[in-house]
């Protein structure tokens, strides 16, 4: 594995903007035969950025920043020598053409991590979220589910929250489910105070649940090409 970045993009697309991306479908179409029309966009890559993880979620409240930061985290602790960098953007918002590869700006193609929670609704816009993913061959990595199980703090004991819709999704899907989370009012604490979990309680369930997580999404941009600059 030979990466010196890798750029963590964390995006918000709100139902707001699946809505409007569905309204808007035909209109992008039009844009992007426009633009086409002209020559093909070229792809810019991000300088020094040699990988890049895209962290997304259909809905928002799914845990799709924490998991962010600690997958970030976990990534670095995994790749001392290598960088890691985070970035907070929304490329579902107003910048669909983006995703679209209609206009000159740098393109997230690495590959896409979801992140999800086991709920109905969750799960039908993780679903759709998905399918766009696919429709545009954007690899993507794998389904991450929060809020999966809890554990017992006396026994031990994990208990399923909401079944196992998430496992049928990701099959039915044929994408990997790499990873469930254990809901903890930990990480949210961590979180609001600074510290991600991965480093404020490195042993803890949660943490280790991140760090495997890192090593499976190391294991997959090892198979994928990187930037050359
Ligand atoms: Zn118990």
């Amino acid at each position: 594995m030979l990466f010196r970045g890798i750029k963590s993009g964390i995006q918000s697309f709100a139902n707001r903007s699946l809505v409007r991306l569905k309204a808007s479908r035909s209109e992008i179409e039009s844009k992007q035969k426009e633009l086409m029309s002209r020559g093909l966009p070229k792809r810019k890559s991000i300088t020094g950025v040699n990988q890049i993880v895209v962290v997304a979620s259909g809905k928002g409240g799914v845990g799709k920043s924490t998991t962010a930061v600690n997958l970030a985290v976990a990534l670095k602790l995994l790749n001392p020598n290598k960088t890691v960098g985070l970035l907070d953007t929304d490329i579902f918002g107003p910048s669909i053409p983006l995703m679209m590869n209609v206009q000159e700006s740098p393109l997230l193609t690495k590959g896409v991590l979801l992140v999800t929670t086991p709920q109905k609704a969750a799960l039908q816009v993780t679903q759709r979220g998905a399918v766009l993913f696919q429709k545009l061959e954007v690899p993507v990595i794998g389904i991450v589910e929060n809020m999966s199980h809890v554990v017992c703090p006396n026994c031990q004991h994990s208990s399923s929250l909401y079944g196992h819709g998430t496992k049928d999704l990701a099959s039915n899907l044929g994408i990997s489910l790499l990873q469930e989370i254990p809901l903890d009012p930990a990480i949210t604490k961590y979180t609001d105070s600074g510290k991600p979990v991965v480093i404020a309680e490195p042993d803890s369930v949660q943490a280790l649940a991140y760090k495997t997580l890192g090593r499976r999404v190391c294991e997959f941009l090892a198979t994928q090409e990187m930037n050359s600059n």
